[in-house]
């Protein structure tokens, strides 16, 4: 009891926006009667697409298994490399290894601009080389143009990990894929889900089939009797999203804009105060033109103790995290991936503290963290 009246009375580090339109979404479906595979999958999907400049979408049980049917779908497998940033979610690496293939690590560009190297991706680039995954960290979507050039100048498929950038307002996607999350911390939620935006239509069909047991039909062609049977041409998984985290879907997104334009407004005087309330602490991102602000990353001074910082905050009543401990030193990686070296990505990850940053905070709360940052770092 004690420990749920103390999370409420917290400042986290993110939080859902759900209400009354979620609810009456949900009683919607369930008075409907088709709880799967429906119309509301299927309006998601589109409104989604629409709005992120996209022909078509996908929608899936989460991003995770959206990133492996957007390598499956793209012919990545057994023997292939993938470029994968060390500085993600494990499962960026993990989707890498779930399709066959070897996540290669690299570093990111700087302290500053925290985003995976296209210097070290080049050099780590060998003829077994397949794919490339960039990862829009905190929601910074940064260059596109240069990306596009590298993969399509040596031949490698693009993906974006874009659960961190769910309505950043940029235009198409540049990857050959992009895939989405709706997990409870991203900017908008379903509970679980995701979403893949392809930009060969045929690859997006692809992963369509391979979402559901890789069958020629669904149930309500089946049903409506446009066909009898199904084939499976191909192996398949269950991936498939239902219809009550897209009508959970279908409402948030339409609040999405607004949400983002409050995160941008929070970050905006999170910057403005930071080197007034703490000098020294560090803001990455400095020239950032496109982003979601997914979350907001600092970097605390060299000397700093972070966990005390930590436990201080917490007395404050604000809670705090890390993003993220290096995929490539996490023991699972760790055995696989013999005396991996990514000095900006350690040293990132080392410092990097994560403030509250969410639609439902208030911006007089922005002073209050950086007030108490600012006492954390004096003791
Ligand atoms: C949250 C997250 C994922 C996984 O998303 P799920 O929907 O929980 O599978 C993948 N990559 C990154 C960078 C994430 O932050």
């Amino acid at each position: 009891m004690d420990q749920i009246a103390a999370r409420s009375s917290m400042l986290l580090v993110s939080e859902p926006s759900l209400g009354e339109d979620e609810k009456a979404a949900l009683v919607d479906v369930i008075d409907g009667n088709w709880i799967t595979m429906g119309g509301r999958v299927q309006a998601f999907e589109q409104a989604f697409a629409q709005q992120h400049g996209a022909a078509g979408a996908v929608a899936v049980n989460n991003c995770t298994a959206g990133l492996h049917l957007a390598l499956y779908a793209l012919g990545v497998g057994p023997g292939d490399e993938v470029l994968v940033p060390s500085l993600t979610f494990v499962a960026t690496a993990n989707s890498v290894i779930y399709a066959g293939a070897k996540p290669v690590f690299v570093d990111v560009e700087s302290l500053d601009m925290p985003v995976m190297s296209l210097a070290d991706a080049a050099a780590k680039c060998t003829p077994r080389t397949k794919a490339v995954m960039v990862m829009h960290y905190a929601g910074h979507v940064r260059n596109p143009g240069a990306w596009r050039e590298f993969a399509e100048s040596r031949g490698l498929h693009l993906i974006e990990d874009s659960a961190h950038a769910v309505g950043a307002a940029r235009g198409e996607v540049f990857g050959d894929a992009a895939v989405f999350s709706f997990f409870g911390n991203k900017n908008m939620t379903t509970a679980e889900g995701g979403m893949v935006i392809a930009r060969d239509p045929e690859v997006l069909s692809r992963v369509r089939q391979a979402r559901s047991h890789g069958m020629t039909s669904t149930t309500v062609q089946r049903l409506s009797g446009q066909v009898v049977t199904y084939d499976v041409p191909m192996l398949g998984f269950n991936y498939r999203m239902d219809e009550m985290c897209a009508a959970i879907g279908l409402v948030q997104l339409a609040k999405l804009g607004s949400w983002n334009s409050k995160r941008k407004a929070l970050a905006g005087e999170y910057r403005a105060l930071i080197r007034q309330l703490c000098p020294r602490v560090e803001m990455p991102f400095a020239d950032s033109l496109v982003s979601s602000h997914h979350i907001l990353p600092v970097l605390l001074p060299r000397s700093a103790d972070r966990q005390a910082v930590v436990n201080k905050l917490r007395e404050r009543g604000v809670q705090t995290s890390f993003h993220y401990p290096p995929v490539h030193r996490l023991s699972y990686y760790r055995d696989r991936s013999f005396g991996t070296r990514l000095p900006h990505t350690e040293e990132f990850a080392a410092r990097e503290l994560t403030l509250p940053l969410h639609p439902k905070m208030e911006m007089w709360q922005v002073e209050f963290v950086l007030g108490s940052l600012a006492e954390a770092l004096a003791h």
